[in-house]
């Protein structure tokens, strides 16, 4: 009897577009904005696993039973002159949230002996500040990569705002710099809307000095901010447009005092089919679950990996709690996945570039600089 099994709502054409397009991209292929637009608007349940199932084995086609575990330490809390509307750390919102100058070498050492005992990958120093110039600041950030590098029990990585000179990229580049994080934040249009102070540009810009250095780019962007589906699609090429080798995923967790502090929430199943829809179009990158992982995900945390995840921000964020990270390796391990990403150098990941063979594309404008 098949009268039971047919009735249903579920769209089988779905079903067969999803796997055409996976079996595209697993076969080194690409999707295109209108493609990946039709998976940013997948509605039903039944279509989101579909999604989900295809970027799991995209995931592990490219990234085995591989994940890539990073820290951060807050090297220099609060009192940044960013407007940015999500953070906790700008001067301009009353939040409430530390603040202190930048970190002296213990703390760096003691995250150091912290990643390397729970098999992270990589430690990265965050300072809340528009950006980094040439001076003792720069000098004393070297110092602290340096001692990172020369402990060699984690990958120094940073993340210090807006670059405005080569010189500055290069030496980070020549104190050991591995890794630079530098999120595009949103779409090129809802930008204006996250921050004022600093333009999508000036971001661009900074990560055109840091390739020219020869550091690699930890970029993504916060979702849940009031963006749409579009700007998170126009997000996704963005950042496959600026060859970004780890891409964090933020959810946004308001912060009281912060202009964003009464935002919804975003639904589980929107958030997991984000990340599934990123990996669809960023086969071979990093796609690193960060911020707001705990709090909005809860018990579905571990379908991360199952929506094509293959990295994890574990410890604590800048100004807010995640879980233990014996959970987090507890999770990994259940599922079956590997932290131990020791001699992983990103060769795997395409060159950067979008491949569409546009003069006008992004990519070469950003490579150029
Ligand atoms: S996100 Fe960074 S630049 Fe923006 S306000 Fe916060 S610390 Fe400053």
């Amino acid at each position: 009897m098949l009268s039971t099994m047919t009735a249903t709502s579920v769209d089988a054409s779905s079903h067969y577009k999803l796997s055409a397009l996976g079996e595209r991209v697993l076969g080194g292929g690409q999707i295109t904005r209108a493609e990946a637009q039709w998976l940013f608007n997948l509605e039903t349940s039944a279509d989101i696993l579909d999604l989900l199932s295809w970027a799991n084995r995209i995931r592990e086609h490219f990234k085995g039973n591989k994940i890539h575990l990073c820290s951060i330490v807050n090297a220099k809390a609060g009192a940044c002159s960013e407007n940015c509307s999500f953070c906790a750390q700008s001067s301009h919102y009353q939040t409430g949230s530390p603040k202190y100058g930048f970190v002296d070498p213990e703390p760096v050492s003691e995250a150091a002996d912290e990643a390397n005992l729970n098999n992270v990958t990589a430690v990265g120093l965050v300072a809340a500040w528009k950006g980094l110039n040439e001076g003792p600041m720069l000098d004393e950030v070297c110092d602290r990569i340096r001692e990172l590098k020369a402990g060699g029990k984690t990958r120094p990585d940073a993340s210090l705002g807006i670059i405005k000179k080569q010189e500055v990229a290069n030496r980070l580049k020549e104190a050991g710099l591995e890794c630079y994080g530098h999120n595009l934040e949103s779409s090129r249009r809802f930008f204006p809307q996250t921050c004022t102070t600093h333009t999508f540009d000036d971001r661009l810009e900074t990560i055109g000095y840091l390739k020219k250095a020869g550091i690699k780019i930890c970029s993504g962007g916060i979702i849940g901010m009031g963006e749409t589906r579009e700007d998170r699609c126009d997000l996704a090429f963005e950042l496959k447009a600026i060859g970004a080798n780890v891409v964090p995923v933020n959810i946004l967790n308001p912060i009281p005092g912060t202009p964003f502090e009464k935002l919804a929430p975003l639904p589980v199943m929107e958030i997991l089919k984000t990340i599934a829809c990123f990996r669809f179009i960023l086969p071979r990158q990093e796609i690193m679950i960060a911020g707001g992982r705990t709090v909005n995900l809860r018990d579905a945390q571990s379908m991360i990996f199952m929506a094509g995840a293959s990295a994890l921000m574990v410890g604590n964020y800048l100004t807010t709690l995640n879980q233990p990270v014996e959970k987090d390796l507890q999770m990994l391990k259940d599922l079956g996945l590997d932290p131990n990403w020791d001699s992983h150098d990103f060769s795997d990941q395409e060159e950067a570039g979008c491949g569409c063979g546009e003069k006008s594309c992004e990519a070469d404008a950003v490579n150029s600089m």
